[in-house]
């Protein structure tokens, strides 16, 4: 068996539960807490946890889908609408799970290692793993599961068949990693380092170390870089460590290599002496954050006891990739995700569910390689295999290497390729059908299944605007989180999103249900209906040219004024439509679009009894939510809009819903909330408030193309305008102002980022390039440079607002969306 199968009953006694029982027979070995994933109904338990939504509302979905046992916290729930099904009840569904998984967790007696830190926590378990995998079977948290249910699920993956769990630990509040501390018990525990992300939710940094180091405290090895071992000692934190501490240090060898040292004080060991090791280390890359993150591993290994030579054998050929999906635009027209770093059943899972969310296109590929995890194991994973793949409902599959290609008769999709390697995939696929396709590449790393992406995918200039949507996801949550339970949410997705794309972030804002989406012009909402947005959508510039598209694609217009009120009703008319939903915009002091106050007497007069219309929103927008010596203003504007918004509502037979707040307002004015708000550039992470609690979604990269050493009295660049006055390195960078670089970033008015280091431009930006001066640096071509590290203090050096920049991002730039 591949997974433990606990009885229901069991269950209940391990969480605490009163049970209302109708089978007890059930056994249970997947949990579920989203109805939107399920997979495997027939031994699952679905968790009702407290997210965006309730997870009670959900009960009957899973229910029809064919889950039979559930935990749930409300007693009064109406539990005998469900005849089959089990329900276990508890205080705290979330903490149920976590007792479950801590459970579970404690059936294996093998290694567990922990991995916390700021940075680096998810490539660092997946460099352990590729290191350890020659010698153990290892159980390893998915992409980057780290959270409070994350890590739950994590453990849950824990089998017989391991030999070693590695599981990664993120928190972002005070009290978080003591539970999760008490579900890994960790043997070993990994801090990679701490830094300033998400570092909001504590106090001070002391106490985020506090907290971070928890796990530590609880392992019986701990390691973590040694320049962290004063914060350790002041916090007198030894004393109340369970295990042995080492610490980690390196330094550049003048031969190119590393000198790599671990060092074990008394304070944390009970020795007498420090026990001090050194070793050298090659390393392929120079960068901080790789060497850094690669010691970490070194570290580990070293307190495993393995040799050198072992070590350096096997961190030559270090994953270099980040792990993470990666979704594109592909020619044809398709879209890919690429997730060719590597292939497992649980990777495989939540690229599955990913693809599952892509609704713009009809058909659904999977090219999938042979799976080494599934072929070392001895019990029934292919079983497992056909399973997951049946469940995802593929219209074709591409089986590619010798294992899965024997096995074809096992899988049961309609259209079913197989091909012996990748190479005699690359020959047939111009003659594959690939248009109108979802194509998810899941590949092992050795099949090197980026060949293919390359290929089915388009654009190669060299800069990409990167959409990480997981930033993406942590935004909305956290704006969410904000709002009282009864305020829904509009979102802005004008603009292309604002520069990140269309569909992709529309899908994403289905998927997590907002109440509406809002678009400029009624082709934006064209596009979104036919890439499978069936959100309810507000289009605010509604064109009498467009009314056709507004009423065949089912959106919404915004009614500004009178003349279009009045022509859209007559078109309604036309049609024989009735109760089409509009929204009136208020003219409150922003002096765009809008009825102003003189207009509202014969509005209310129009909108009386007009069976064509179904006034289903008032809205209005506020001219200076951010800027706080404008708030008299505002509040007049809030005052103003609530006054007319109640007289208009009161001509009307139902309540109407009523909306004012933009991202600022959402950050400052609890007063404009109403029935929803109007989120916009703070999803991305944007906004002129609250900097590091929401983070920054969206990063513009590019790549050097070529290094020069310039003399002093050389010049860079059109009209000789950047002048050399030392000897200096310059890189020629592959972005230029039809790209959306800004031509006034020029000379050294902008800068960028490479590893770490702000770089100056120097001279003027070009069409298609520009140039960086970068002397002192130790820079190749190829790599990689951040445009926008901060994008607010970059827009406001050049007058201008992150909105301009993001926007103005060229529809050449390729846009590339991370889903870990
Ligand atoms: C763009 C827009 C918003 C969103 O504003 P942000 O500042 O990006 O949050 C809200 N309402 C209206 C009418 C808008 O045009």
């Amino acid at each position: 068996m591949a997974r433990k199968l606990y009885p229901i009953t069991e269950v209940a006694e391990i969480i605490s539960a009163s049970s209302h029982i109708i089978s007890a027979q059930s056994e249970i070995n997947t949990l579920a807490y989203d109805t939107r994933r399920l997979r495997f109904v027939e031994h699952a338990l679905f968790f009702a946890l407290q997210g965006l939504r309730d997870g009670h509302d959900f009960v009957e979905q899973a229910y029809l889908g064919g889950i039979r046992n559930f935990v749930i916290h409300q007693h009064d729930f109406p539990m005998d609408n469900f005849r089959e099904a089990n329900f276990l009840v508890v205080p705290d569904t979330l903490i149920a799970l976590q007792n479950l998984a801590a459970y579970h967790r404690r059936q294996f007696s093998y290694p567990v290692i922990a991995i916390t830190g700021s940075h680096g926590k998810t490539i660092v378990k997946e460099w352990l793993h590729h290191l350890l995998a020659p010698d153990f079977l290892i159980a390893r948290s998915p992409k980057s599961y780290n959270s409070q249910i994350g890590v739950a699920l994590s453990l849950w993956e824990m089998a017989d068949h391991h030999q070693m769990a590695i599981i990664e630990a993120g928190i972002s509040l005070p009290g978080e990693m003591e539970i999760l501390t008490n579900m890994i018990a960790p043997d070993l525990a990994v801090l990679t380092g701490i830094g300033a992300a998400h570092a909001a939710g504590f106090k001070d940094d002391t106490e985020k170390f506090r907290e971070k180091t928890r796990l530590l405290r609880a392992a019986k090895k701990y390691v973590m870089p040694e320049k962290l071992f004063s914060a350790w000692q002041a916090e007198n934190l030894s004393n109340a460590s369970k295990g042995e501490g080492y610490f980690w240090n390196w330094e550049h060898e003048p031969t190119g290599g590393i000198n790599c040292s671990l060092k074990c004080p008394p304070t944390c060991s009970g020795a007498e002496d420090v026990r001090i090791m050194t070793e050298p280390l090659t390393l392929p890359k120079k960068d901080r954050f790789y060497i850094e993150n690669a010691i970490s591993c070194w570290a580990v290994l070293k307190m495993l006891g393995y040799s050198r030579e072992i070590i350096q054998d096997r961190m030559t050929d270090l994953p270099q990739q980040e792990m993470r999906l990666e979704l594109k635009t592909g020619i044809h027209p398709s879209s890919v995700i690429d997730d060719t770093y590597s292939n497992d059943l649980s990777s495989l899972r939540i690229a599955l569910d990913f693809l599952a969310q892509q609704n713009q296109h009809p058909l659904k590929t999977l090219v999938l390689s042979d799976l080494p995890e599934v072929e070392t194991r001895e019990d029934d994973a292919y079983a497992e295999l056909v399973q997951l793949l049946k469940d995802a409902r593929l219209d074709r599959l591409v089986l590619v290497g010798p294992e899965l290609t024997k096995r074809q008769a096992l899988f049961d999709t309609d259209e079913i390729l197989s091909f012996a390697d990748t190479r005699s995939l690359l020959e047939r696929l111009p003659q594959i059908a690939w248009a109108n396709h979802s194509i998810l590449l899941k590949g092992a790393r050795k099949f090197g299944f980026e060949r293919i992406s390359a290929l089915l995918t388009a654009k190669s200039h060299a800069t990409t605007l990167e959409i990480d949507l997981n930033e993406v996801e942590h935004n909305l949550h956290y704006f969410k989180s904000m709002l009282p339970p009864a305020v829904g949410m509009m979102v802005m997705v004008k603009a292309f999103s604002y520069g990140a794309g269309s569909f992709e972030i529309a899908n994403l804002l289905q998927y997590h249900q907002v109440a509406y989406l809002a678009v400029a012009f009624a082709d934006e909402g064209v596009a979104l209906r036919k890439s499978g947005i069936h959100l309810p959508i507000m289009v605010m510039n509604p064109d009498p040219i467009s009314f056709a598209n507004i009423h065949k694609y089912r959106l919404e217009p915004e009614i500004f004024s009178q003349g279009i009120l009045d022509a859209w009703i007559g078109w309604l008319k036309n049609q024989q439509e009735e109760e089409w939903p509009i929204h009136l915009k208020l003219d409150t002091g922003m002096h765009r679009l809008g009825f102003s106050e003189d207009d509202l007497p014969l509005l209310m007069k129009t909108i009386q009894n007009q069976k064509e219309i179904k006034v289903k929103s008032v809205f209005s927008h506020l001219a200076a939510s951010g800027d706080s010596a404008l708030d008299a203003f505002t509040q007049e504007q809030i005052n103003k809009f609530e006054g007319w918004a109640k007289a208009l509502e009161g001509k009307l037979d139902e309540p109407v819903l009523k909306h004012l707040a933009n991202t600022d307002a959402i950050m400052r004015f609890p007063d404009a909330y109403f029935d929803l708000v109007r989120l916009g550039i703070g999803l991305y992470g944007f906004g002129s408030m609250n900097k590091h609690l929401i983070a920054p979604a969206i990063q513009l990269k590019t790549h050097i193309t070529q290094l020069k050493t310039l003399k002093p009295g050389d010049t860079v660049g059109y009209g000789r305008k950047g002048v050399i006055h030392q000897e200096s390195q310059i890189a020629t960078i592959r972005i230029g102002y039809a790209d959306g670089y800004d031509r006034r970033f020029g000379n050294g008015r902008g800068y960028m980022m490479i590893s770490g280091h702000k770089v100056p431009t120097i001279g003027d930006i070009c069409m298609d390039m520009c140039m960086i001066d970068v002397t002192g640096l130790h820079v190749h071509i190829g790599d990689e440079v951040l445009v926008y590290p901060d994008l607010q203090e970059q827009a406001a050096n050049i007058g201008t607002i992150p909105y301009e920049l993001l926007v103005n991002v060229s529809q050449r730039v390729k846009r590339v969306y991370f889903y870990n």
